[in-house]
């Protein structure tokens, strides 16, 4: 696995100007904490402010069209999210794939776009509660991600990053049992290396998220095969965030 653990936030539609003060005091704390990589993903209107505010944290968008240019009113291109400073997409959000309808169809169209505007890509996978009652939640995941990803990837240990996250920890406060999380884990790395083969796939860092705070965040990050977090709400203020961040270093010196 990559050796830097990964801790992404997700923003979703939450931030104004005044948020600002929130990703200077993350990227300040980072700039000390070398051993974690720490991005932000803040709402199309922030990235281009939020990318002239940090030195060490990476900024990345939530979301890009998957055509060139045109006639789509409202929405916002690859290029266009690379050009105001967005160096990562976070692709296929369960938020997106219900609230929009996004298949995965066109999320491998759309990580097709963000690579090709020069980005990293993160795919988010994950299952509802039912399917996990039914036990059927791994075979569920690695199916929606093989139709997800882009296909001939040459290089997904630079450009791929996958983020698990079960729909029904998300935002509820519950998280899945950390061997739950190992295994699937697990099955997503196998899946990576039938795709990509073992030498590119092993590099890939698959991160947890759904409900990740500072008090839960060591026992997770411990898990086998979790590469890091996205976190949603907890990355909203500076003090959860960097309690998360924190965590991940402590694990790093495990
Ligand atoms: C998310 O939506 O990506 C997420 C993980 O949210 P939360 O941390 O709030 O559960």
């Amino acid at each position: 696995m990559a050796d830097r653990p990964y801790i992404v936030g997700n923003w979703k539609m939450n931030g104004t100007r005044a948020m600002l003060s929130e990703a200077r005091a993350i990227d300040r704390s980072s700039q000390r904490l070398m051993k974690v990589e720490v991005a932000l993903a803040p709402p199309f209107t922030l990235i281009h402010a939020v990318h002239r505010e940090v030195e060490q944290i990476g900024v990345g968008a939530q979301d890009c069209h998957a055509a060139e240019e045109g006639a789509y009113t409202g929405d916002i291109s690859a290029a266009m999210v690379a050009d105001a400073g967005a160096k990562f997409v976070i692709l296929g959000h369960s938020e997106r794939r219900e609230n929009h309808g996004e298949t995965n169809a066109l999320l491998r169209e759309k990580s097709a776009a963000a690579l090709e505007a020069g980005m990293r890509v993160i795919m988010c996978c994950g299952e509802t509660e039912e399917t996990r009652d039914e036990g059927k939640a791994e075979s569920f995941v690695t199916r929606q991600l093989k139709a997800s990803l882009p296909e001939n990837l040459e290089n997904p240990a630079d450009v791929l990053t996958v983020a698990y996250e079960p729909i029904w920890a998300i935002g509820t406060g519950r998280t899945p049992t950390v061997d739950d999380v190992a295994s699937m884990h697990k099955a997503i790395r196998a899946l990576l290396v039938d795709l990509y083969g073992e030498e590119q796939a092993d590099e890939v860092r698959i991160l947890y998220g759904g409900s990740v705070k500072p008090e839960n965040a060591k026992e997770l990050l411990s898990a086998d095969e979790v590469g890091g977090a996205l976190v949603g709400g907890a990355s909203l203020t500076a003090e959860s965030f960097l309690g998360i961040v924190l965590a991940a270093a402590e694990v790093q010196d495990q």
